[in-house]
């Protein structure tokens, strides 16, 4: 994370102390480097320069109005999974030709906001899906442009719960049945079949699971042409890993060099939804330690962030790495082996476990590591929390682009029926 790094002992985003933004916004908070996102979306979008492409961010990795809109003045455009990120999407200035919509299990009203705003097209999952979309879309007078998503049945090698491209997995359409979901959508007066669609998991560290799936794809894209249906489309999805630890995932470039040679005799436009490797190592959660406390076997660094605020680690026990924000040059400074927990009621809520770290000291500030994908996207008010505030830093500037949440957002929509008053 060049972006983040010490200087003069003090931990830094670009020309920022962390240490200022925490005096100025309190903690936790997000904080996301401007010059981060920017180089991601522009080493991804640039790695492609040889074939016709769109950069489709995913914006559940982060979906943020501040860096939406600094994407789409980038010129990407926007991978989304349900209404609310359509609506995000569009409040940020994302041009509707550059959105897809995949997901499921798309309600009719969220098949209609998405008609009504003209987007590219719904990467369709099932044939139940293409007859709800043939449907709306009827009742609208108009046609839907549609990708299928087909389940090509590889092992991404990934963590299960974003393992997406197995058979056994509730996504896509199985490659058996994809010949005959496209067959029935060529009957559907109302949809108008321009591409296909896979995503094969998320946090990919190899480039063959890649390949291989896409393998699959281009010979449906071949047995496709053979019955007269032309694709103008071929969605590759996300999933392209981060370093958290010590893994080595592909480069864009890498990428690019295995996949190029395989498209660039189509005639179709590749669309890539890069969530993680855009974010994921733009941003750190900040927080600050309140307490230590130690038991026989272990050390618990009590914190002010929780699993409400960065649910990776409970979630799939996943590793983020924790730097001390004033940095600990004595290298004879205790190591000891710690959980960093915070305060929610849940034995499940930890940043890091059995963790050998320097002991910090109560009222410094530590800094969670790798946390701008799927980190304050999948925040929650459990236990009451506020969710906390954002910041993105600019050089030498940062700006607050979510205020943190006051207790009376808490309780907002909530509502004491006339009986019990
Ligand atoms: C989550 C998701 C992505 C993004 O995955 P990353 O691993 O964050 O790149 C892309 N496409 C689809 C359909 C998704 O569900």
């Amino acid at each position: 994370m060049p972006d983040f790094r010490y200087q003069d002992g003090e931990f830094y985003c670009e020309a920022v102390p962390l240490r200022r933004i925490a005096e100025a916004v309190g903690t936790p908070c997000y904080i996301y480097s401007h010059a981060t996102v920017v180089r991601q979306f522009r080493s991804f979008d640039s790695a492609f320069n040889e074939v016709p492409h769109l950069v489709a961010y995913a914006i559940k990795a982060n979906s943020n109005l501040a860096l939406l809109r600094l994407l789409a003045n980038e010129g990407a455009g926007a991978d989304i999974v349900s209404g609310g990120e359509l609506y995000r999407a569009l409040q940020a200035g994302i041009a509707p030709q550059r959105i897809v919509f995949a997901g499921v299990g798309k309600s009719d009203d969220e098949v209609r906001y998405a008609l009504r705003s003209n987007i590219l097209m719904f990467n369709v999952e099932s044939s139940d899906e293409l007859r709800a979309v043939d449907r709306v879309a009827g009742e609208m007078h108009t046609k839907a442009r549609v990708a299928l998503r087909i389940n090509p049945d590889i092992d991404p090698k990934t963590h299960p719960y974003i393992s997406t491209g197995l058979k056994k997995s509730k996504f896509g359409i199985s490659a058996e049945r994809a010949l005959d979901e496209y067959k029935l959508a060529t009957t559907l007066p109302h949809i108008e079949i321009v591409g296909v669609h896979k995503h094969i998991g998320s946090q990919l560290t190899q480039v063959s699971p890649y390949v291989d799936a896409l393998k699959r794809i281009l010979n449906l894209v071949e047995q496709l042409a053979g019955i007269g249906v032309h694709l103008r489309y071929l969605n590759v999805g996300g999933g392209l890993g981060i370093t958290y630890q010590d893994e080595t995932p592909p480069q864009p470039l890498d990428l690019a060099q295995a996949i190029s040679p395989l498209v660039k005799d189509l005639k179709c436009m590749l669309i890539f939804e890069p969530g993680r490797s855009i974010v994921g190592n733009a941003g750190v959660l900040l927080t600050r330690v309140l307490y230590h406390k130690a038991n026989p076997e272990k050390v618990f660094v009590i914190v002010d962030a929780a699993m409400n605020d960065l649910i990776r680690p409970s979630l799939y026990g996943a590793y983020h790495e924790i730097k001390p924000v004033h940095e600990v040059r004595d290298k004879l400074k205790r190591q000891v082996l710690a959980d960093v927990v915070g305060p929610v009621c849940e034995s499940g809520d930890f940043l890091a476990k059995d963790r050998m770290m320097p002991l910090v000291d109560p009222g410094e500030l530590l800094a969670v590591m790798s946390a701008g994908a799927y980190g304050f996207s999948m925040a929650s008010n459990y236990n009451s929390r506020p969710r906390v505030a954002e910041v993105l830093v600019v050089g030498s500037e940062f700006h607050v682009i979510r205020a943190r949440e006051e207790y009376a957002d808490l309780v907002r929509g909530e509502m004491i029926p006339a009986f019990l008053k």
